[in-house]
């Protein structure tokens, strides 16, 4: 379904400006945290007591956020709608000793994060992010966000073969960006970002810091129907959720508690206190409960009421590859988000669940799509099984179709973004 600006651009446009704005979890987290307190919402921490009060509440924890919507009227035994996504994208991640280099060069040692499409990330002009710590324990944002950094492809006179043989990278050797000339000082890199964000070297006593291609986001096409840009896995949906939980608590007599959990550390497996393995969704909405004056047995009915609909990007069909594609079931970009299914439950979606997003869909005015693996292709898979399985809460898996999964730079349909966040929010509001 082709509908070059059939919507209103201005959701995409704000998602491009989220985009360029979080080159890691870090600055999705902050920014996410920013529209929420525009909204009224208010953080709460996880170390102070939690009170009954009404309104808008979110925490956040490194690289990931919960907030939700507590509306008047609410119970301790309400259940919670969830919106779920991740706030990380495969990339190339700083080493504990980054200073290194090679024949005249200064180069950067990095760790390879989550499935990164390596060649992905040749030849780009790259930025470091993320966050130091300092020595009283607390973070500061990195944003070097102009051309530093560079991971240089072989020259095809020195790699004859490349074109017939294809691209072999050896992950140690040939991943190391080059960011200058001359000999490697220990210290440096540390004593550069403490620099640019002026913060005394000595201070910095952790840091997490990664590359991103420096690249803004744009629009792609005859009719400027695509978008394409960095990270839309998953930030796409962080992105989506965080409108959708805005927009529901506009909403009058909402029957559910609206929630946005979006998790760090999904593109390695979700294991950590801030993935969708850990504790954090499931304690946020236990002491949500008990806050409001809730018992365990409030708290089981509300859990057993909930759904979550777990948001990430899914495969468009690929016209150069179309054989690698489930033949009877084809997502273009534009035609609407995709429920995601897969009986081995690589994805949570069962019949119940797409009843669910239909019903969500339907109510929003939105189109949608069935994904589902060719047999002869391992599946993907993301949070929505954690979910499931962790807090034994009903998940949907769904998302919206791209092409260049895990690329430094994706593609996927301009009017994608907006149809997934008018699903969602119908979704939130019941
Ligand atoms: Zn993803």
């Amino acid at each position: 379904m082709s509908s070059a600006h059939r919507f209103d651009r201005g959701h995409t446009d704000d998602l491009m400006t989220f985009l360029a704005a979080s080159p890691s979890p870090y600055h999705a987290v902050a920014n996410t945290a920013e529209r929420l307190e525009k909204a009224g919402f208010r953080q709460v921490a996880e170390t102070d007591a939690w009170d009954a009060t009404t309104g808008g509440k979110y925490v956040t924890r490194g690289g990931a956020i919960i907030a939700w919507y507590v509306p008047e009227g609410a119970t301790p035994a309400s259940p919670f709608r969830i919106v779920g996504a991740h706030t990380d994208s495969p990339n190339l991640r700083v080493k504990p000793l980054p200073d290194t280099g090679s024949a005249g060069w200064r180069q950067v040692a990095v760790e390879l994060y989550g499935g990164t499409l390596l060649n992905t990330w040749l030849d780009r002009d790259l930025g470091l992010s993320g966050r130091v710590t300092l020595r009283d324990g607390s973070h500061r944002l990195v944003n070097v966000d102009r051309p530093l950094l560079r991971v240089p492809q072989l020259a095809i006179h020195l790699d004859r073969g490349v074109n017939q043989d294809g691209l072999k990278l050896d992950k140690q050797k040939h991943m190391t960006p080059i960011w200058g000339l001359g000999k490697p000082n220990e210290g440096d890199l540390i004593r550069f970002v403490a620099e640019e964000t002026g913060i005394a070297a000595d201070d910095i006593a952790g840091w997490d810091l990664m590359v991103h291609s420096v690249e803004a986001p744009a629009y792609l096409g005859r009719d400027q129907e695509l978008l394409a840009g960095p990270r839309m896995d998953n930030l796409l949906s962080v992105h989506a959720g965080t409108a959708a939980l805005i927009a529901a608590t506009a909403s009058e007599g909402l029957p559910y508690i609206p929630v946005l959990a979006a998790f760090d550390h999904e593109e390695n497996g979700s294991q950590s206190d801030t993935g969708a393995e850990g504790p954090l969704l499931g304690n946020v909405l236990e002491r949500s409960v008990f806050a409001r004056g809730g018992t365990y047995e409030d708290k089981a009915r509300a859990f057993a009421g909930t759904i979550c609909l777990s948001s990430d990007t899914g495969h468009a069909v690929h016209p150069n590859y179309t054989e690698r594609h489930e033949p009877g079931h084809h997502p273009v970009p534009n035609g609407g988000p995709i429920l995601k299914v897969n009986v081995n439950q690589r994805y949570a979606t069962d019949g119940s669940g797409r009843a669910v997003f239909a019903a969500a869909c339907e109510r929003a005015g939105v189109p949608w799509q069935h994904f589902v693996s060719n047999n002869a292709m391992p599946c993907g898979t993301t949070i929505g099984p954690i979910t499931a399985a962790r807090h034994g809460i009903a998940t949907v898996d769904i998302g919206v179709a791209c092409l260049s999964m895990h690329s430094a730079r994706e593609l996927c349909g301009a009017d994608d973004p907006y149809l997934l966040a008018a699903a969602l929010t119908a979704f939130l509001e019941g």
